[in-house]
């Protein structure tokens, strides 16, 4: 039989598993700590438990049962992570620090691969193979702070997969996230390509993440070129969802747009993109294409470009940013996961 993996218990699991190996319950409230605050990297870092006991939970049990098959580091610092789960498959997240702020981003994915298929992202390319469990997603961020002996601060749900096509994982996350990690969820993002009647079971959960949404279009027929969600969920149901999603959580949502030369950055399309969210409280964010290998021949939008369309939103009176470009040289960057294993 297989160790018993800690991180999968909740506290009162973790209490009762140690009151049946006979241990006194405020063990676990001790390793609990060890786990989740303290990133114990093994079970001899728990040093304030007697060390009979700590052999055995060595010959017993583990920390944790996701590992670290491959990890790269950007020149600007950000690492990138292919972490391997217990059935072997895997996938990728991401560890971004920006240099201006003390906070520390981890970048999670929910699925290994993705059904969306969209047009300018690696993830989409290699299929579909399963739904991340609630621990695989929450074990990507306590390995990161293992590994690095960080704590994260913020938490985006951008990685690999359509984080609403798993729901019910996603909001187990987002409470464990909370509870165990004690990141609180004003500072956890979650980016949706769209898929609405989850957008609109979202704003009534208890805990309710940031919303972010990949728009990338202005138009039903920009964006049924590049997302073939829009083929089920269209834009302007897409757009009811997200006035009510405001309404229903007082919130503003982020809208994401890549850019891309000469498809989706004209100024007409900045203009018909000002009328489209004139009624929805957002910010934006835009965000350069990064080259995937790919048949479309997209291309990067020139900083001129780029500048010229950001100029246009901010005169409707939109806050608008740039997305800093992040592990571009390592494929960590947006839409740039792929999940290779070498
Ligand atoms: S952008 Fe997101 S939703 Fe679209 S294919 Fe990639 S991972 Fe899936």
């Amino acid at each position: 039989m297989g160790k018993t993996v800690l991180a999968k218990f909740s506290k009162e699991q973790l209490r009762d598993f140690i009151a049946q190996n006979n241990e006194q319950k405020f063990r676990a409230d001790q390793i609990f700590s060890w786990i989740w605050a303290k990133n114990a990297k093994s079970f001899d870092d728990m040093t304030d438990i007697k060390k009979e006991f700590r052999e055995f939970l060595k010959e017993n049990c583990e920390i944790i049962d996701v590992k670290i098959k491959k990890r790269q580091i950007s020149k600007d610092s950000t690492v990138k992570y292919l972490v391997q789960f217990s059935d072997g498959l895997c996938a990728e997240c991401v560890l971004m620090r920006f240099d201006n702020r003390s906070n520390l981003s981890m970048c999670v994915s929910t699925q290994v691969g993705c059904k969306m298929g969209c047009k300018f992202c690696a993830t989409g390319k290699n299929g579909f193979k399963r739904n991340l469990l609630a621990y695989e997603i929450v074990s990507q961020i306590l390995l990161a702070q293992i590994d690095t002996g960080l704590k994260i601060t913020n938490v985006v749900f951008m990685g690999q997969g359509e984080p609403l096509d798993n729901y019910e994982n996603v909001i187990q996350a987002l409470e464990l996230i909370n509870k165990n990690l004690q990141i609180s969820i004003r500072r956890i993002t979650l980016s949706t390509s769209g898929i609405v009647d989850k957008i609109y079971d979202l704003s009534k959960q208890e805990l309710v993440p940031t919303l972010a949404i990949s728009l990338h279009a202005p138009n039903h027929k920009i964006r049924e070129l590049i997302m073939p969600i829009e083929k089920k969920y269209d834009i302007l149901s897409l757009k009811k969802a997200l006035c009510d999603f405001c309404l229903a959580t007082k919130d503003r949502v982020t809208i994401e747009y890549i850019l891309i030369s000469g498809l989706n950055d004209t100024k007409e399309c900045a203009q018909e993109l000002c009328e489209f969210l004139k009624d929805i409280k957002c910010n934006i964010n835009l965000i350069p294409y990064n080259p995937v290998s790919d048949e479309n021949n997209f291309k990067k939008p020139s900083k001129y470009d780029m500048m010229k369309f950001k100029y246009i939103l901010e005169a409707s009176g939109k806050k608008v940013t740039i997305r800093l470009e992040r592990g571009a040289d390592i494929d960590a960057a947006c839409g740039q996961l792929a999940g290779k294993a070498d």
